[in-house]
């Protein structure tokens, strides 16, 4: 390899490929030579596989045999900070290199040329017949200035059908072409009048700013009360890396967020970003990749996998909502996207603002150490105030059975619809029912693939697992003891609610958000501008509608169990609890008439309950944190979790115990065992989970001792392990 990391033809290379294989193998540098890091496709036995140069050869056998890389692929190198990335995130994570490398180049065909596409563009022609269908499609292209749209954006915009466009294709009115789709993303300009800041905003966007300039990697923690203008002080972050001729990433965490969020940043930059999600087509994915390698995006708006995407230049990562667990990635590679994010960062120089109203307690405690930068921004946005908060004390309601809206919250609702004002009913259970009971013969249905009960779904008029999503029709007769029309349902999932709110408000328009009610991001979407616009009395949603959405109209929360998750054995229930109490209750009063949050509980006096309802966060979190000191758990001592699985659950468990019993590697560093033990889940898919948890001190090698205690292990037949560092539950 030449000091400028060229390899000349017939020069042995290393390559890493997408192949579950431990090593790298070695290939001849093809005709012409290749780079390091350059993406090859190279001969694996009778295949073709995508790998990266990775390093010169190790060499060390017969030469003459040695096969050589097929093509170069047309894309941009992987760059050393990439390399040093992927390597660091599979030490943390204890993930094979070869995972690493496929979570990096999930875009497939990506050395191919870009395909093709219709496009469609005004036209000479004129139509014989003009209809309103007609008018609508020519303004919408008269009004972008001869923008390409494809055939669907079109009909969408405009309102039509397909055929309407096609129409007016063969009268020669509108013009259809070829372009090739993967285009540059359209030039954002930072320099557009953003909005005028209030003096908390702007001194948050100056310090944020300063620090960009630095041109050093740093983390802030950007801490908002909901509609305190997080978003703004961000995208002027975002503006600035702009400016630097760096690029920026935005993660968010539900793609329900991004279709409002996308029309902000239309608003500021005067074009749309990149997206990055799980929902797009293999194509857009090809784009996206392909563009921020050459840098023709400059600001891509994803999920957390957005992260392994090849930034040129990566000057500034937003992690927005940060606490939410969905960062989290738990199959495949486990990997914190947060955290990974500051990783990331750290590396390539890069500034990372994690946003949010209800911080993780691990931000928190960064900050609190003076890892982070924390801003806060107190107050929300013009004339909004925060909403009050307030207990309703279940013990003293007069409730009928079989119902959950208390008299005190019906009231409330009643006068909201008075005024002509939305009331949010939020439960946090999806489905009809959480539990279908014999009445007969006391059994409860349970799915028979996972440890884990069916959930009535009236809409869909089936029984669903929502573990393994299996389901199936609701029985006449118990599966159980057969006896027929005892079948009932016990507790309330978000549709029995609305059953009840039905019942309860015949008057109101009532409308249900829930993940399993729409078919595609597209329908949810559309749906929540309905909502936004007004168009509904009372909103029943499960968690879906704690995140970011802006209902200017909503004005009650009523939080149907605010009990319902205090009590898991996970020691993050209190944090979760607190987190997303706070998040739905910042839904209400956004605009200028004031909101209230009503909270029904049975412990109105629980700790928790109190920090919730007083806001005293910073008391809330200093308990918490002195709690998880003493366990000596995250983020003061660091864990993880092993799950063996298997289809019988005696040898897992003897493994398990196995590896228990021979803890040398962890007791080296100070670390304890814990388990085995059934996992939170005890079985999923038909596979049953055991689970050991390892806890050990801050600062210890926790990786290398696992590593050296999985080792030895021979795992037969179709026995599984995985490692989850730093897992959600503990
Ligand atoms: P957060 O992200 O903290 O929840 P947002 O950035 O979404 O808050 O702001 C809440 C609402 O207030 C949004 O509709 C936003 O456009 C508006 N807003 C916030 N700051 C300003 C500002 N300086 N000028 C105009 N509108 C603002
Ligand atoms: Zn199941």
């Amino acid at each position: 390899m030449s000091a400028n990391g060229f390899f000349d033809q017939g020069e042995l290379v290393a390559v890493l490929t997408t192949q579950p294989l431990d090593r790298t193998l070695d290939y001849k540098a093809p005709e012409g030579g290749c780079v390091l890091g350059a993406f090859v496709e190279v001969p694996l036995g009778p295949r073709k596989v995508l790998g990266v140069v990775w390093g010169p050869g190790q060499g060390g056998f017969d030469l003459s045999k040695a096969r050589s890389v097929i093509r170069v692929l047309d894309v941009a190198p992987m760059r050393e900070e990439m390399r040093v990335f992927l390597e660091k995130v599979a030490d943390y994570t204890l993930t094979p290199m070869p995972a690493m490398l496929r979570l990096a180049t999930r875009a497939p065909g990506l050395g191919d040329p870009p395909s093709m596409r219709k496009v469609y563009r005004p036209g000479e022609g004129q139509p014989d017949r003009m209809t309103d269908a007609r008018a609508r499609v020519l303004g919408v292209l008269r009004d972008y200035g001869g923008l390409a749209f494809t055939l669907t954006e079109l009909a969408e915009q405009a309102g039509v059908t397909s055929s309407v466009v096609k129409g007016l294709v063969q009268q020669g009115a509108v013009r259809e072409e070829d372009s090739p789709r993967d285009l540059p993303y359209p030039h954002l300009d930072p320099d557009l009048p953003g909005k005028d800041l209030t003096a908390d905003q702007a001194a948050a966007v100056e310090r944020l700013q300063a620090g960009q300039r630095t041109g050093d990697y740093g983390t802030t923690l950007l801490k908002g009360v909901t509609g305190s203008g997080k978003t703004e002080v961000y995208l002027e972050a975002v503006a600035e890396a702009l400016r630097m001729g760096r690029q920026a990433l935005v993660l968010l965490p539900e793609i329900a967020l991004t279709a409002e969020f996308l029309t902000r940043v239309e608003a500021r930059f005067g074009a749309r970003p990149a997206e990055w999600h799980s929902g797009a087509t293999m194509t857009e994915r090809r784009r996206v990749w392909r563009m921020v390698g050459q840098g023709n995006a400059q600001l891509v708006v994803g999920a957390r996998s957005a992260l392994f995407l090849p930034f040129r230049d990566l000057g500034l990562v937003v992690v927005d909502e940060e606490h939410d667990t969905s960062y989290k990635q738990e199959d495949g590679v486990h990997y914190s996207a947060r955290d990974m994010a500051v990783l990331r960062s750290a590396i390539c120089g890069a500034r990372v603002i994690l946003a949010s109203a209800t911080p993780s307690l691990e931000s928190w405690a960064n900050a609190d150490a003076g890892k982070y930068e924390r801003l806060d921004l107190t107050s929300r946005f013009g004339a909004a105030v925060l909403p009050e908060m307030k207990p309703i004390d279940m013990r003293a309601e007069q409730m009928t059975p079989g119902t959950w809206v208390s008299p005190s919250l019906r009231q409330a609702v009643q006068q909201r619809i008075e005024k002509g004002e939305q009331s949010l009913l939020f439960i946090n259970r999806r489905g009809y029912a959480p539990v279908t009971l014999c009445r007969a013969c006391g059994e409860q249905i349970a799915c028979d693939h996972c440890d884990a009960r069916m959930v009535e779904h009236r809409f869909l008029k089936r029984l669903m697992c929502h573990q393994c999503g299996e389901t199936k029709p609701m029985p006449e007769a118990c599966p159980s003891c057969g006896v027929e029309g005892k079948l009932a349902p016990v507790g309330p999932g978000i549709e029995r609610l609305a059953e009840e709110a039905e019942a309860t408000f015949p008057e109101a328009n009532i409308a249900m958000l829930s993940s399993d009610l729409f078919g595609s991001a597209r329908a949810l979407k559309a749906k929540i501008e309905e909502i936004a616009a007004g168009d509904a009395d009372i909103i029943i949603g499960t968690q879906l509608v704690a995140k970011g959405h802006n209902f200017p109209k909503l004005t009650l929360v009523g939080v149907i169990d605010a009990d319902l998750s205090l009590h898991g054995a996970d020691l993050r229930a209190a944090e979760r609890t607190f987190q997303l109490m706070r998040q739905v209750a910042g839904r209400a009063g956004r605009a200028d008439k004031p909101g209230q949050a009503l909270l029904q509980t049975f412990q109105p006096e629980h700790p928790v309950i109190r920090a919730i309802l007083s806001g005293d966060e910073e008391g809330f979190w200093k308990a918490e944190a002195a709690g998880r000191q003493a366990a000596g758990v995250p983020p003061y001592g660091r864990m993880a979790g092993i799950v063996l699985s298997g289809p019988e659950v005696g040898p897992v468990f003897d493994i398990g115990n196995a590896m228990a019993r021979n803890d040398a590697p962890l007791r080296a560093i100070g670390a304890q065992v814990f388990g085995p033990a059934p996992a939170p889940i005890a079985r999923i898919r038909g596979r049953h989970r055991v689970r050991l948890l390892v806890k050990a001190p801050k600062g210890a090698p926790i990786q290398d001792a696992i590593a050296r205690w999985i080792a030895p292990l021979r795992l037969k037949g179709d026995i599984r392990l995985t490692v989850d560092i730093d897992p959600q539950s503990f």
